[in-house]
């Protein structure tokens, strides 16, 4: 199946109540463990990079290459967005322009009249090439590729303002930050959730960022309430580099033609796509493709 906008099938998981998974890639082994993984789970999912992966893999045109040829030539058909993550307004446009999917134009960090405007811009020029787009009000804590971002709860009004620009998704801030979360951490606001959704009605699909490591009960209850992508970037690394690790602790690049990287790499890969299959299965969107 040829890559597909995320618009259709993330609004068919809010009317459905249930979530679709955004895993980010880095590589081939990890575009193949995120593809193996859903078509497994029989899920739509979004495969994500982000400016810095893009970067590190030479580029927006290699990750589209790779991630639309892996797609064919695994056979995969379940539905698969190509979706960048966190971008500058510079690069949702390059994105566009290239042929992702969807576009993540992350102005968070800018006054909101300009996050207001540039969103605006992209809105307007990936509908007019069929490219989904989504969105960020207020920051969500933590650190992404050198967005910082302290604050953790999205303004309604900001919200309301933003979902008007005819965005695809909305990312909000609900107490969730990336990476690792700290043990004093509160946990997610589901009050401050609820305002949001009453404010925008039942028809924004919201996004919740930094979904590695939020207690399952937390994430299926945001997930009720309307959140309907969930991203995981930060445990997709944690649970390749466990699996790498202990093949290596373990000697095994020492056995026969062990450090042979199709070998050493192996472990990584599946604990990868296992994550993927065990959060789609979280998410509720197992057998949704
Ligand atoms: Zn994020």
């Amino acid at each position: 199946m040829p890559l597909v906008r995320g618009t259709e099938f993330v609004k068919a998981a809010r009317k459905s109540g249930y979530a679709v998974g955004g895993f980010n890639t880095n590589n081939l082994e990890w575009t193949r463990a995120i593809l193996a993984g859903a078509q497994e789970a029989n899920a739509p999912i979004l495969i994500q990079t982000s400016m810095g992966a893009a970067k590190y893999m030479g580029g927006y045109k290699v990750c589209y290459d790779l991630v639309r040829d892996t797609v064919e030539s695994m056979n995969i058909t379940v539905p698969v967005a190509l979706h960048l993550d966190h971008g500058a307004y510079e690069d949702a446009l390059e994105c566009i322009e290239i042929g992702y999917n969807s576009v993540m134009f992350d102005g968070s960090h800018l006054p909101f009249a300009e996050n207001l405007e540039k969103a605006k811009d992209v809105v307007a020029k990936a509908h007019a090439k069929g490219v989904s787009v989504e969105c960020e009000v207020g920051t969500i804590g933590g650190e992404e590729d050198g967005i910082i971002g302290s604050g953790e709860l999205a303004d309604v009004n900001e919200c309301i303002q933003m979902a008007a620009t005819g965005l695809d998704y909305l990312a909000c801030g609900i107490g969730n930050i990336h990476g690792v979360y700290p043990e004093n951490w509160v946990g997610l606001d589901f009050g401050h959730l609820k305002e949001i959704t009453d404010a925008l009605g039942p028809d924004v699909p919201l996004v919740l960022h930094g979904g590695s490591g939020i207690p399952k009960e937390q994430v299926q209850k945001a997930i009720s309430m309307g959140i309907s992508k969930v991203n995981v970037n930060t445990e997709c690394q944690q649970v390749f580099a466990a699996a790498t690790r202990k093949y290596i602790e373990e000697g095994k690049d020492h056995d026969d033609k062990g450090f042979d990287p199709r070998k050493l790499l192996a472990p990584g890969t599946k604990a990868i796509e296992q994550l993927v299959v065990d959060r789609i299965e979280w998410f509720g969107s197992t057998n949704k493709a």
